[in-house]
């Protein structure tokens, strides 16, 4: 059983799906260390988590008070804290160097029989772990957005990785009260291979005075039953994280997955969507 041998859970990157993940794993009674790269980045985290834990708390979503939960969660900036984690998932940004670099330092400070997972939405998990000593112990654990609300996980399957690994994925992934799917080591997997040219296209018509942006939203939430239209959602994942995903994708399936202009220009704007309180759509 995957709680037998999980006591603390690390997580590097306090951003909205790292807060997000440590919240959901000190919910399921799990210890958890968040680590950003500095104070002020953990403390924004922090805020994110106790904002959620009190709208949850007065939903009666949660079987403990909010303060009980957040007791579990420790912030830090140092990667050695992670150190005495049994298990470390990284949410920091989808940049391949990036991730590259925090794997090789997490093998450094971890004990080689400790999973590191990350939560990458297009990068390939092989490459994430190919410098690696140990790439058997290293898995796609892809939640969404938010964490708390969602209940999809996609578990991804490198190369390299261990069918131990694989099994204790699903399984905490399952603690966490989430359902797992698993898709193999390919651009985008399943969700965002699909996912991502829906947003691009619905940025594209926009851009090309198709309609305005609350037609072509209302068009696909009214007209195809979706929740969220592609530019609210697009606010919501974060344009960066959407360009990233889609420049991945591009890279990898060629010219349909070419990023629309308009998304581009907005990222070099600093207009990132919800997270900076402007996107396609203006946030309090
Ligand atoms: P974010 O920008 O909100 O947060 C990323 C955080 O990582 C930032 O706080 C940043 O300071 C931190 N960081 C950067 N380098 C670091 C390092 N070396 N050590 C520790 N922290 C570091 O991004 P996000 O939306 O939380 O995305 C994180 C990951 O999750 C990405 O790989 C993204 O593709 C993936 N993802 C995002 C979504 C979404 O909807 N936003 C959904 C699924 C998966």
């Amino acid at each position: 059983m995957v709680r037998e041998s999980i006591d603390r859970i690390g997580v590097v990157g306090a951003g909205t799906m790292g807060s997000g993940i440590a919240q959901v794993a000190a919910t399921a009674g799990y210890d958890v260390v968040v680590r950003d790269i500095d104070t002020e980045l953990v403390e924004r985290g922090f805020d994110s988590i106790d904002n959620s834990l009190e709208r949850l708390a007065g939903r009666d979503g949660l079987a403990e008070s909010p303060a009980t939960i957040r007791e579990r969660i420790e912030g830090t900036t140092a990667l050695e804290a992670l150190a005495d984690c049994d298990l470390v998932v990284e949410a920091a940004l989808e940049e391949l160097p990036v991730k590259r670099d925090i794997f090789e330092e997490l093998e450094t400070v971890c004990d080689p029989s400790v999973v590191l997972a990350t939560n990458t939405s297009t990068l390939s998990i092989t490459s994430i772990a190919s410098d690696l000593a140990h790439p058997e112990r290293v898995i796609g654990l892809h939640f969404m957005n938010p964490v708390p609300i969602m209940e999809g996980v996609e578990v991804v399957v490198g190369e390299k990785t261990s069918e131990s690994t694989r099994e204790l994925a699903h399984g905490i992934a399952e603690d966490l009260g989430k359902t797992t799917w698993e898709s193999d080591d390919k651009p985008g997997f399943v969700t965002n291979r699909i996912l991502m040219p829906w947003i691009n296209e619905g940025i594209r018509a926009y851009d090309e005075g198709v309609a305005t942006k609350d037609d072509i939203d209302a068009g696909m939430e009214l007209g195809t039953n979706v929740p969220m239209g592609p530019l609210a959602l697009a606010d919501h994942i974060g344009l960066d994280i959407c360009l990233h995903a889609t420049e991945t994708l591009h890279e990898e399936l060629g010219e349909r997955y070419r990023p629309a202009y308009l998304l581009k220009r907005k990222v070099e704007a600093g207009d990132l969507g919800k997270k900076t309180g402007s996107g396609f759509y203006e946030y309090e």
